[in-house]
């Protein structure tokens, strides 16, 4: 049986790509579970939940713009919010 942690894509991303996540404030529902995946949050606290209902990324602590960064807020997002937008 599938489990998310076997669902996740590789931390490894071709290339020197990088990526900046963007939420849309109109698919977000507040649940938080990309606050709960992020390797970073704990420490850097880059995800905010906004008036208890929508999250917001802080640019300035998101590790998105570094290699090792798996992008789980992306891919556990169950409402899709999280776009991957190269940078
Ligand atoms: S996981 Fe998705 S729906 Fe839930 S708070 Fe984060 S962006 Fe919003
Ligand atoms: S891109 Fe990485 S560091 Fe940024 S919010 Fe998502 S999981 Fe956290």
């Amino acid at each position: 049986m599938a489990t998310s942690e076997n669902k996740m894509k590789s931390a490894t991303r071709p290339g020197n790509v990088k990526y900046k996540p963007e939420i849309d404030v109109e698919k977000c529902m507040g649940c938080g579970l990309c606050m709960d995946s992020c390797e970073s949050h704990a420490v850097k606290g880059c995800l905010i939940l906004k008036n208890g209902n929508m999250c917001v990324i802080d640019e300035a602590s998101c590790l998105a713009a570094q290699p090792r960064c798996e992008y789980r807020c992306e891919q556990l997002c169950p409402n899709r919010a999280f776009k991957l937008k190269k940078v």
